[in-house]
């Protein structure tokens, strides 16, 4: 199978592409690499089986003959990060909606075969926990970013069910929760990598808000074994599923946490919101998703420990530095 992957130098769509290649199959990857990067994909330049384009996905003719060639289209390019979403809405929400539609016009010609990624931040601000794919999404005023995001995102739910409904066309929506690991950088806000890269350096570890805000981290090995097991299954056509870990922990305990798994010295210091974010910025209190369906309909089950995810970005960070240090001291290889 040949499979089309938008997105694929970026921290999922890297690591998805290099399952698939593990797995015997074609890979092409098109990415305009504004968040992904080379380094994601270096390893994989030289497989025979692994194709890839430095391109927009809004560069119509070449999508056409990308997504008319593959067996499988899984749709990962986005704009992602909180920071970088409230820093430009603009780009945040013409990249999602226009993004989404233009694959889904594509695939629908050929009726491909579309993974359509969503996230958590749909759910919005619902206090109803877990988070189950059936609940109602609870959005914020139309004046902060964040929720420009989110409604980004549903409308491209609701777009890829409008196909799946009126044209026959195979999506899946795939709702991912604060997935973590290598090759996850912090540039964009995520707060994993932010934290290891600060306690590796002995800075002060920037906690936002009060600290007592709580995540699940999914970790990315058990994110690609959820959307591999999704795809061949019948069952998951014009259906909705949260993919992500039910672990959960707050700012301040994850803080600790890698503190002492990096056995750092930092301290750890509390920033207001509207320092970090701008001025009436709301955060969630908590995010956990309910994962019944997913391990009901393809076996989605988590197996990695918060643990295993902190101590691979800290590999990850010690080999990134140790690299960039190399090339600032005697050059590019
Ligand atoms: N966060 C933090 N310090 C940072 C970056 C993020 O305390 O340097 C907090 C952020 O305010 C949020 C949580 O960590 O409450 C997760 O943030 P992230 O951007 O990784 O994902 P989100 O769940 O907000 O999409």
């Amino acid at each position: 199978m040949r499979y089309l992957i938008t997105g694929g130098a970026g921290f999922i769509g890297s690591h998805l592409a290099e399952r698939l290649l593990h797995m015997e199959q074609e890979v092409v990857i098109i990415d305009d690499l504004s968040t992904g990067s080379m380094s994601n994909i270096a390893h994989l330049k030289p497989h025979p089986r692994f194709e890839y384009h430095l391109d927009s996905i809004f560069h119509h003719h070449l999508m056409r003959e990308l997504v008319d060639n593959s067996d499988v289209v899984v749709h990962l390019a986005a704009a992602v990060g909180v920071k970088k979403i409230v820093e430009q809405p603009v780009q945040t929400i013409e990249t999602n909606v226009r993004g989404t539609e233009l694959v889904l016009e594509l695939a629908g010609k050929k009726n491909k075969r579309v993974i359509i990624a969503s996230t958590s931040e749909v759910y919005g601000k619902s206090t109803k926990f877990p988070f189950n794919e059936n609940d109602d999404l609870v959005m914020g005023p139309t004046h902060h970013s964040r929720w420009g995001y989110a409604c980004s995102k549903a409308i491209d739910e609701f777009l890829a069910l409008a196909y799946y409904r009126e044209k026959k066309l195979p999506v899946t929506i795939l709702r991912f929760f604060n997935t973590t690991g290598a090759r996850q950088t912090g540039r964009y806000g995520m707060v994993v990598p932010t934290f290891v890269r600060q306690a590796m350096t002995n800075r002060p570890i920037t906690v936002y808000g009060s600290g007592e805000q709580c995540r699940c981290f999914g970790h990315i090995d058990d994110v690609v074994d959820g959307i591999v097991a999704a795809i061949p299954e019948p069952k998951t056509l014009g259906q909705i599923f949260n993919l992500g870990s039910t672990e959960e922990i707050s700012m301040n305990g994850l803080a600790q946490r890698i503190i002492d798994i990096t056995r750092s010295k930092s301290n750890i210091t509390h920033i207001p919101y509207a320092e970090a974010y701008g001025e009436g910025f709301e955060d969630m209190e908590r995010r956990v998703p309910d994962i019944t369906k997913a391990g009901a309909t393809f076996g989605f089950n988590p197996k990695r420990s918060l643990e295993q995810i902190i101590k691979s970005v800290a590999e990850h960070t010690q080999i990134r530095e140790t690299r960039s240090m190399e090339v600032a001291q005697y050059g590019a290889a």
